[in-house]
């Protein structure tokens, strides 16, 4: 895996670390032995001492794609399983039916490996199905009613809801509380066997209607859903609930520490009940994983709710998920985030406990710093004006192209040169000329009167790689607007040569054959929201949306980027970085998407 630039800001401070030294220290996990797949006591204790020091698991449900709060989580666990000698586990949490699909689970599992990471380790592929675990998690539901430590409730939804209570009112038991356990343990079965309609009944969790935690009254634990299961058909009309399915997947696969959003810290202490249980039945190996819960990244100008996000999509206000605007991986992908940049980021943003939001700014940083060493350098006109060098056939002579060279990458001459010609008609941005130039302007103005009634000669600047130029003025169209702007070569001054410093300059000017170079569709991206937080306080996070987010213009590129792969990023001269779209570019067809700018244009 490669590694996050060692010029990276000393890594932020991460409770999670310290827990896990400790732990290792102690030996908390030391007496684990791993079979070499996910199971039972019985499994367990067959196999070997667990090879893997802790093992961790990013544990996504598929119902959609990744976006960077979850590269967060992915690599939070895959970082810290291989910083102290461990394994994490690529959990497929799919116990709902409803919502699930392949295509997701095609999708994160490419997210994951292309963020850098892999589940491989000691000849095991640690990839795994909750689902999978669905005959066991049965099975621990029946001992539960066998230690009369659940119950099949027949009351409906509302009367559940109704009888839970309050945060200072205690809840109602059930009428069905006390129902028998061969009775629950028969209810139960006709359960799996599609005896019962959906939501005529579910099994709960005996523990303590009067717990201050809601959580702890009486959690139901299993459901029945007729409903086909991506992987399991229609096996199964039972699902296991959440928070019932979570705890037994972590403690079925050994894994040590449990990482989570804060979110779930109030089901910590079911987490712990259940898993006891199960361990003091002879289910499951002891010593248990532990819950550990930090705070979701949140970052401005972005939003992470999967719902809104589907949204943005289903209503295109973007043009699908790997829009290069979303924050899904795939879309930053595409906007040509590097998994270096992903993963620098989210080792800066640090781990704690208390939500803190991060500045959009921040993952631009770790972008450009992860860029700046590495992307080749081009030359680009994004809003182009012809440029005529109208001495040209005095100076070099009629059909002369003048070749000219350039560094690849300025502070990495491995990297080789690029090789371009001056040609007598090139494009520079239109930016570069003004006829009535403001004070500083030191690029291109015509030979003119000013104010007063001074002759001002026409400026020099500096074509980048070539020539010094003076310019001589400007063609305009019949309504007033520039068609080209002339200029002279200043002989024996270009770059490189003994003569380049005989006349001094303050303007350097990008610029690109007109005969030579290529034509390409830029994508001009910003951010998708102009505020910083787009959905605070319910309001409609569609009246956020910046109305700018994508321009696209007709750019000339220099001619050796035409043979660019699609994927490969590039800093464009004074423009920011670009990458070569993933999807539409090829020969022919050339197409760049703007991953950032070079400084924060939207900084104060
Ligand atoms: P859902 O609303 O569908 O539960 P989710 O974002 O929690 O959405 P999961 O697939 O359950 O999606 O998430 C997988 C893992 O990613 C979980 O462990 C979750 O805690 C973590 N995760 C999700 N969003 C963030 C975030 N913004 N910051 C850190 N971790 C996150
Ligand atoms: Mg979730």
């Amino acid at each position: 895996m490669s590694t996050p630039k060692d010029t990276a800001p000393a890594q932020a401070s991460n409770f999670l670390k310290n827990i896990i030294e400790r732990d290792l220290e102690t030996g908390t996990y030391a007496s684990r032995r791993w079979a070499g797949s996910p199971g039972d006591a019985a499994h367990q204790s067959a196999g070997q001492p667990d090879p893997a020091k802790i093992r961790t698991r990013f544990p996504p449900e598929p119902n959609g794609y990744l976006h960077i709060g979850h590269a967060k989580s992915i690599c939070l666990n895959f970082g810290l399983a291989r910083d102290y000698g461990g394994v994490c586990h690529m959990r497929f949490d799919d116990t709902n039916p409803e919502k699930e699909e392949q295509e997701y689970v095609d999708s994160i599992v490419d997210a994951v490996k292309w963020l850098g990471f892999g589940w491989e380790a000691n000849n095991d592929s640690h990839l795994y199905f909750a689902s999978d675990y669905f005959e066991f998690m049965y099975r621990a539901a029946q001992y539960l009613i066998e230690a009369g430590l659940a119950y099949v409730d027949a009351q409906s939804a509302e009367e559940m809801r109704a009888n839970r209570g309050t945060l200072t009112e205690p809840g109602k038991d059930s009428p069905w509380r006390n129902r028998p356990a061969a009775e629950s343990l028969q209810l139960f079965a006709e359960m799996r066997e599609g005896k019962h309609a959906d939501g005529s009944l579910i099994l709960r969790a005996k523990i303590d209607m009067a717990s201050p935690n809601i959580n702890l009254r009486d959690p139901a634990i299993y459901r029945i859903r007729h409903a086909e299961h991506h992987r399991t058909g229609d096996t199964w009309c039972v699902y296991p609930m959440y928070t019932f399915a979570h705890p037994i997947e972590d403690a079925l696969e050994q894994i040590t520490h449990s990482i989570c959003t804060l979110e779930f810290e109030d089901q910590r202490p079911f987490y712990d009940w259940l898993l006891e249980r199960l361990a003091d039945g002879g289910l499951l190996a002891k010593p248990l994983p532990h819950q550990y819960e930090f705070a979701r990244l949140n970052v401005t100008y972005v939003i992470t709710s999967k719902r809104k996000l589907k949204q943005l999509v289903d209503e295109k206000h973007v043009d699908g998920w790997d829009d290069p605007r979303m924050p899904t991986i795939v879309g930053l992908r595409r906007r040509g985030y590097t998994p270096e940049a992903l993963q620098l980021f989210c080792e800066r943003t640090g781990t704690t406990k208390s939500s803190s939001l991060i500045d959009y700014s921040s993952l631009e940083i770790a972008l450009r710093d992860d860029l700046e060493g590495k992307a080749a350098r081009a030359m680009v006109v994004l809003d182009p004006v012809k440029l005529k060098l109208t001495n040209w056939n005095d100076v070099f002579g009629a059909g002369h192209v003048e070749p000219c060279s350039a560094p690849v990458h300025p502070h990495h001459e491995e990297m080789g040169r690029r090789q371009f010609n001056l040609t007598p008609e090139i494009w520079i941005e239109r930016e570069d000329f003004m006829e009535e130039p403001p004070k500083g302007y030191h690029r291109l103005t015509p030979p003119r009167t000013d104010a007063a009634g001074v002759e001002v000669a026409g400026s020099m600047s500096r074509l980048k790689y070539g020539y010094v130029i003076r310019c001589t003025g400007c063609e305009k169209d019949a309504g007033g607007q520039v068609t080209a702007v002339l200029a002279e070569i200043v002989p024996d001054t270009k770059s490189g040569t003994p003569g380049a410093d005989s006349v001094k300059v303050k303007g350097v000017l990008t610029w690109v054959s007109a005969s030579e170079g290529t034509s390409a569709e830029v994508r001009l991206y910003d951010r998708l929201f102009s505020e910083a937080h787009p959905d605070a306080g319910g309001r409609d996070f569609l009246e956020a949306l910046n109305p700018q987010s994508k321009q696209v213009v007709t750019a000339f590129v220099e001619p050796g980027l035409a043979a660019a792969p699609a994927g490969t990023s590039f800093q464009f001269e004074r423009h920011g970085y670009f990458v070569a779209d993933s999807q539409d570019h090829q020969p022919g067809h050339i197409v760049f998407n703007r991953t950032t700018t070079l400084k924060d244009s939207w900084a104060k």
